[in-house]
């Protein structure tokens, strides 16, 4: 496979890898390590904005499945991806990479509020943006806010870095048969309900013409490798 040219990348990091490998919140010392792969990506000469997830502290639908308010639930699980996008930055600016949170939802005593054009500032200053609390709004997830984020600031991909390492076309845990996809198309993904991210971001991705690169990020090097065009990764794009 040849390198992808991507000059300015998203990549979406899910809350559950934050717990290394804890059941539940932050592990600091998996979280040094995400960072340090995070530099290696930058100091490659990328621009580059993070997206973290909440899941690893609170999902709104499990405190609706509980009995709680559905969008009371979901401000809860914003506020836990700004947890996140705060520990990553701390981990990040003790590797010595300058780093902005912007968070959906005003907080100006921890982070600044989203302004597209302070993000681009940012990035053209050589400094990771990470976007926090989703699309600031519930019903969503930070899967949406990854694709909103990679098509407002135009970025060339959306890698997903989760817990496994692409996209299947059965559960590969239940399924002994499941097979791994290189490249599939939007289409496919939605019409088939592809477990990559909730339809509305592969709608979002799709309409701007967003190629999205699943692979897992527990594996160490693995963002590299990805970036090189090499390693196991899906990549979801228009014409397969
Ligand atoms: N959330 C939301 N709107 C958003 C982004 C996130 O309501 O735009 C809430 C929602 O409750 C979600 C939680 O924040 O469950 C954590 O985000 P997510 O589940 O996407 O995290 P991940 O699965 O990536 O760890």
């Amino acid at each position: 496979m040849t390198a992808p040219a991507y000059k300015r990348i998203l990549l979406k990091l899910s809350g559950e890898v934050l717990m290394g490998n804890q059941q539940f919140g932050i592990d600091t010392e998996f979280v040094a390590a995400l960072a340090g792969e995070v530099k290696a990506a930058k100091d490659s000469g990328l621009e580059l904005c993070l997206v973290i997830g909440g899941g690893n502290i609170f999902r709104g639908m499990a405190g609706a499945a509980k009995g709680m308010d559905r969008a009371q639930a979901d401000y809860m699980g914003m506020l836990a991806t700004v947890m996140n996008a705060l520990a990553m930055q701390s981990a990040l600016e003790r590797l010595g990479v300058p780093t902005r949170v912007q968070s959906a939802i005003e907080m100006d005593k921890v982070c600044e509020p989203v302004i597209r054009r302070r993000a681009e500032r940012h990035l053209e200053k050589g400094r990771v943006v990470i976007f926090a609390a989703g699309v600031g709004a519930p019903y969503f997830t930070t899967d949406s806010g990854a694709a909103l984020r990679a098509a407002e600031m135009k970025c060339d991909a959306l890698l997903k870095g989760t817990s496994v390492d692409g996209v299947y076309n059965a559960d590969p845990k239940k399924d002994p048969t499941a097979r791994r996809y290189d490249t599939v198309d939007y289409d496919t993904v939605l019409a088939d309900n592809l477990q990559v991210m909730d339809a509305s971001a592969v709608a979002l991705c799709r309409d701007n013409n967003i190629p999205i690169v699943v692979f897992s990020i527990r594996e160490q090097g693995n963002l590299a490798r990805v970036l090189a065009g090499e390693g196991t990764q899906t990549i979801v794009k228009k014409d397969v």
